[in-house]
């Protein structure tokens, strides 16, 4: 069967368009009809730059990476037709030895939606139709809003950072940077069982964010003042940077307390870390990379009502509108989460 699919396609810095494409479906995997999409800094990052990190866009690729819709025909029996899925992003390739150690975040061999860090690049999900693997395909109530769901892929991102910081019940955590992501720990955090989250942030709007999806407390980076959570060699038992920034993770290597644990979720490129600091208090700095089996999970959330992550929405845009989409989300100052219809 041949489909045309309009998907919104990534040539180069400030190059996007709708493109018409041919899709050819001979009933292996699951095609999916694409519903609704959620924009990320990596795909702002192509828009705005052309690359992300040292990965250029170096041939057209269609952006997006967190999808949903529902199924039009599988080879899965478990998966009907007008079953509504979530799309994990992630197709690691099963036999590396990450991938055989369920480390499959770290797979030599990953495909991710919408990643032009291998050439060819790989597509992503901000189409009408898309063919994907069937295991890719997370099913969720109908009942369910596609609009919350959408939410599942950062979400998933932020509970494997939980992880990565270890028991949190009954924990002091600090959370540095509180977009969609930082939000979204508070949010994870709290679920965590942390007796206390508070998070810094340099925006008014991502504060008031923040308090809405789970903080306890809120301070700004800019005016307010934290040293009495330096007193003692620290206050906090838990600190994720969710900024990117060197001065955050500086914020961060302060507050936290001697021995305890720093979580790097922020993408800011180089930066010098304090080492002394490090040493001294005995602080474990651990990064955090995208998700395993923790995409599952944040779709159990999310369909369960464990986490609404409405406060962060911020509008939608037909796809045809992905130049305006793209913008608007790239206004830190008037933007969280923007969404793609399809
Ligand atoms: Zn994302
Ligand atoms: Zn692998």
């Amino acid at each position: 069967m041949n489909i045309e699919t309009h998907a919104c396609v990534i040539s180069g810095k400030h190059q996007v368009s709708v493109k018409q494409q041919p899709l050819q479906w001979n009933g292996a995997g699951t095609l999916v009809r694409i519903t609704r999409g959620g924009i990320c800094g990596s795909d702002l990052h192509y828009y705005q730059h052309g690359k992300v990190g040292s990965y250029d866009v170096k041939m057209p690729m269609i952006l997006g990476h967190e999808v949903v819709g529902y199924v039009v025909e599988s080879d899965d029996p478990r998966l009907q037709p007008q079953q509504k899925v979530a799309i994990n992003p992630a197709q690691p390739c099963g036999t590396c030895k990450y991938c055989q150690r369920q480390q499959e975040n770290q797979c030599t061999a990953m495909r991710f939606f919408g990643s032009a860090m291998y050439t060819p690049h790989v597509d992503g999900g901000f189409t009408q139709y898309k063919i994907v693997t069937s295991s890719q395909c997370v099913p969720f109530p109908q009942e369910c809003d596609d609009k919350v769901m959408v939410f599942a892929e950062p979400l998933a991102v932020c509970i494997h950072a939980t992880h990565q910081a270890g028991e949190l019940t009954g924990k002091r955590v600090f959370i540095s940077g509180v977009g969609p992501i930082g939000c979204l720990i508070a949010a994870a955090a709290q679920v965590g069982g942390a007796a206390e989250v508070v998070c810094s942030d340099i925006s008014a709007r991502s504060l008031c964010m923040a308090k809405q999806m789970g903080a306890t407390q809120v301070v700004n980076a800019a005016s307010d003042d934290i040293t009495h959570w330096m007193a003692d060699k620290g206050y906090f038992d838990v600190a994720f940077e969710a900024a990117g920034h060197p001065a955050s993770l500086q914020r961060c290597l302060d507050v936290v307390c001697a021995k305890g644990r720093l979580v790097q979720v922020g993408m800011g490129g180089s930066s010098d870390v304090p080492l002394m600091t490090l040493i001294a208090k005995e602080i474990a700095l651990v990064g955090s990379f995208r998700f395993t089996h923790e995409f599952r999970t944040a779709v159990e959330w999310l369909a369960r009502g464990i986490i609404d992550p409405l406060p962060l929405f911020s509008g939608e845009y037909h796809l045809q509108e992905i130049d305006a989409a793209l913008q608007f989300a790239g206004d830190k100052t008037r933007a969280a989460k923007v969404q793609l219809t399809f």
